[in-house]
């Protein structure tokens, strides 16, 4: 309203509405070649207005106020010209329907990463699965936890489950423990700190699942420029991304009870290295699965032995 009576001197003093902002935004997010440029200016508005984003389009034709728009100029300019990642700027992304806060010292949990969640949960729930004693709770490890999406995720779907959760990052592992109380999962989760498999030395689980850093160093030059914002070591596993994945695979045995599973995200060009060197180390039925543009997203072998434990 304030907007209203301040006069008109300029078109940055003008008052606009929702809907051309909107308009407005979108345009110059498409120009600074932005994808998603539409959602995003939808996000990063209905952020500024402090209101969910369905609301936007009942209040199409509302004016929006000097402050808010101030607000939304600083998020429209981090995102078009720093090209800071949405998740960031609203310091939260949706995965797996859960809501998480993010921030720099994590990876934003993807959707491609519902791929991991999913194999997980195919085979927990599957037929002939579970602790050879069915008095045993079963056991889910998740290496490089992050935002803590995937062992989350796994809580909220299986309330009968032992979680625990590592990462080498301890700013990570904070971020993750504020996610557990913010889903009200706290008690849940172990997180724990350390590289791999080292928090768990001694310890085996009936599944263990990752989304480890799997970019590789020689495509730095052709990634999008909002990875820049996300934590390195989340993202970059060696010159062709596969050092993290490498020391997993041959790691995962000695952590998995007879029949377990391991399931690993990476990047679709990886799956038939990794399919091989699941093999090599001796897991059996090994298998893929698929990410929402079809391809080859998560691999996944089971140890030997029946009864996981
Ligand atoms: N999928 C991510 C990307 O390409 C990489 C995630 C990872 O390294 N775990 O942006």
């Amino acid at each position: 309203m304030s907007g209203e009576a301040r006069p008109a001197t300029s078109d940055r003093d003008r008052s606009w509405t929702v809907l051309e902002l909107l308009r407005w935004t979108t345009d110059y997010f498409k120009r600074a070649g932005i994808e998603s440029a539409r959602l995003d200016a939808e996000l990063l508005l209905a952020h500024a207005l402090e209101s969910p984003r369905l609301r936007l389009y009942v209040d199409y034709e509302k004016p929006v106020l000097p402050d808010e728009r101030d607000r939304f100029r600083q998020l429209v300019r981090s995102r078009a010209v720093d090209r800071v990642p949405v998740s960031i700027l609203l310091g939260e992304r949706e995965f797996w329907s859960l809501s998480f806060k993010v921030t720099r010292d994590v990876l934003t949990p993807r959707p491609d990463t519902e791929t991991l969640v999913e194999a997980a949960l195919s085979k927990l729930k599957g037929p002939g699965f579970g602790p050879a004693d069915p008095g045993r709770r079963v056991r889910i490890l998740d290496l490089g936890t992050g935002s803590g999406a995937i062992a989350l995720a796994l809580a909220s779907e299986l309330p009968d489950a032992d979680l625990t959760a590592s990462d080498l990052s301890q700013a990570a592992l904070q971020i993750a423990a504020e996610n557990a109380d913010r889903l009200q999962q706290k008690e849940r989760v172990r997180f724990l700190h350390g590289d791999l498999f080292e928090p768990v030395a001694g310890e085996r689980f009936d599944l263990v699942v990752s989304n480890p850093p799997y970019v590789a160093r020689r495509d730095e030059g052709k990634l999008p420029p909002e990875l820049a914002h996300e934590p390195e070591m989340a993202l970059f596993a060696g010159e062709d991304g596969l050092d993290v994945i490498r020391r997993l695979v041959a790691g995962a045995g000695a952590h998995l009870s007879p029949g377990g599973w391991l399931f690993v995200e990476l990047s679709p060009e990886q799956a038939v290295t990794v399919e091989q060197q699941l093999t090599s180390a001796g897991f059996v039925d090994v298998e893929r699965r698929f990410d929402l543009a079809r391809r080859p997203r998560v691999v996944g072998g089971r140890w030997p032995g029946t009864g996981s434990g």
